[in-house]
This record gives C-alpha cells, structure tokens and sequence, in this order.
C-alpha cells in the first residue's frame, strides 16, 4: 500500500505512456494518487484523470509562478471544482520567489484567496514553497490556515520549521530529494518528525529519486521514497508505507 500524493500525470511528459506508467505504479503497490492540476489545461486534465480511475484524486488550485494569470472566473471555477467528489484538496497554491513571472506581491494575494476559499469548502490545501518560507509560514499563520491545514508537499527546508508546520495542522511531504546523496536536511526530517504528520510523494515528471535522476520520475518510484525513509527511520517498507498512506486518507477524507 503506497499512497503518492502529489503526482503530474496530468503533464504532457505522458502523452505517449500514461497508461503503462499508471500500470507500473499498480505493479510497484501504488494504491493511490492525487494528480495536482495548477492551471486551466492541467486542473481539466486531473479531473478527467480521477474521472477515469477509482483509485485517482485530484487537487486543483493556481500555481504561485503563474498567480499573475488567475483571474476572479477562476476563482470560481475552483470554487465549483471544490464541491466534485473526487477532489480532496485545493492546491498546489504558495509562494515561488525562484521565478520572477509574477510579481511576490501578487503571488501573496493569490495564495491568500486560495487558503479563504479552502476555509470556505472545508479542505486541506497543498503548499508549493521555493525560497518562500518565512512568507508561506506568515501568511499560513495570518490566514489561519490550521483551520482546515494540508501538506506541505516536497518539504525541503529545515526541522524547526517543519514542527512549526506540524504545529499549524500540516503534514509534510517527502519526496526524490530525501534519496539525494547529499541531502542532509530532507533525512533530518525524515528522521526526526513524528510518523503521524508523514506523506510520500513523487511530483513526478520532476524530481527524480536516486538512481533514476536525471530521468523522467513516475509514481512507482515513490517506493524509493519510502524505503529511504523506513531507512532512516528504522522501520520496514511496508510499515512506512502502511503509516503515509494511513495518513493521506485521513488528511483527504478518503475511506
Ligand atoms: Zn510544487
Ligand atoms: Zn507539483
């Protein structure tokens, strides 16, 4: 039993083979995903893709680096998107101060929106942050977002803030990185946070875990996720396994 929670099978990197690398993830014991839809192509695309299969959520929000293109329809779009019963959150949604499309200040506006209309229909939301934590941690706290809390999904930053996170309702989501060779603080928080507020992911097509980097990723390699962390944590695969997906499907409401 695994459970990715943050997949992209709705990016044009599986035009070609999405249904044998949905085949592969099943044949790895992947037994649920959430595909995260950020713009108006791939939020369509992940809700025909948990249209489709049982065993396949979707999240849908605006993603930080195109926050300059959201406008108030779509807005209300997600809102109406909200209320489809195979969506489970509302994200990916937060701040990226790597890329300069949209200006920081309106990435903030668009991300407040976001966490109000989650408060609003009552669901977790899903935290994208690039050299934003100081404020994705401000806006989380001045939002109240422990209302309705979510993931913060693949956490790169450090242990205090992961516990302050933990602290404010969120989950915290590990994925490719933590397999990194020199990854010390992705281990150190594999470590060291508490079992109950852990998620898999893969992001997948991006951030390839060890060996494959440098190729495209896919969900089935969420399994070397999860056996670095049962690694470092001293617990079997399956146990982590079990735990994370336990977790997901509280987090989700999924029985
Ligand atoms: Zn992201
Ligand atoms: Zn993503």
């Amino acid at each position: 039993m695994l459970f990715d929670t943050h997949v992209h099978l709705n990016a044009e990197q599986f035009n070609e083979d999405l249904q044998e690398v949905i085949d592969r993830a099943l044949a790895e014991g992947v037994t649920n995903m959430v595909v995260v839809g950020f713009d108006e192509v791939t939020i369509k695309k992940a809700i025909e893709l948990a249209e489709g299969y049982d065993f396949i959520y979707a999240s849908v929000g605006w993603h930080p680096v195109d926050a300059i293109d959201m406008t108030e329809q779509h807005l209300e779009w997600l809102r109406e998107l909200a209320g489809h019963p195979k969506v489970v959150a509302l994200g990916e949604m937060g701040l990226d101060y790597y890329w300069d499309k949209s200006p920081k200040e309106i990435q903030k506006e668009v991300f407040r929106k976001q966490i109000k209309l989650a408060k609003e229909v009552q669901l977790p939301i899903i935290i994208h942050n690039r050299e934003a934590t100081a404020d994705i941690v401000e806006i989380l706290k001045e939002e109240n977002a422990s209302e309705v809390g979510g993931i913060m999904h693949c956490y790169s930053g450090s242990l205090e803030t992961a516990l302050e996170c933990i602290d404010m309702n969120f989950y915290i989501s590990l994925g490719g990185p933590v397999t990194f060779k020199n990854a010390k603080r992705p281990k150190e928080v594999a470590e060291s946070i508490p079992m109950e507020r852990l998620l898999v992911e893969t992001d997948c097509p991006y951030l390839t875990p060890h060996p494959y980097r440098g190729k495209r990723n896919e969900p089935a390699y969420v399994k070397l996720v999860a056996e670095q962390i049962a690694e470092l944590k001293g617990l079997t695969l399956e146990e982590v396994a079990g735990e994370t997906a336990k977790n997901a499907k509280k987090l989700f409401g999924i029985k």
